[in-house]
């Protein structure tokens, strides 16, 4: 596992909500704006395989990409 930091109050280094992005396709008309397909599967939105996070500091409140609390924990 990873050490996070908040790194804009960087007191927080416990406590943290994670936020993982969900992807779905859909279809629409473009004039009545009905979905004419919906995928029947959620995807977790990945970049270069990682699923894509962002990491919420539960005592300031700031929300950023995982890397940048991992990166805070490094210092
Ligand atoms: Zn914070």
């Amino acid at each position: 596992m990873v050490a996070y930091a908040c790194p804009v109050c960087r007191t927080n280094r416990t406590r943290f909500e994670v936020i993982c992005k969900i992807a779905r396709e859909i279809h629409k008309d473009p004039d009545t704006g009905e979905n004419t397909y919906i995928a029947p599967e959620l995807e977790t939105i990945s970049r270069s395989g990682k699923p894509e996070i962002d990491v919420k500091c539960l005592n300031c409140g700031y929300t950023g990409n995982e890397s940048l609390f991992a990166k805070a924990a490094l210092r």
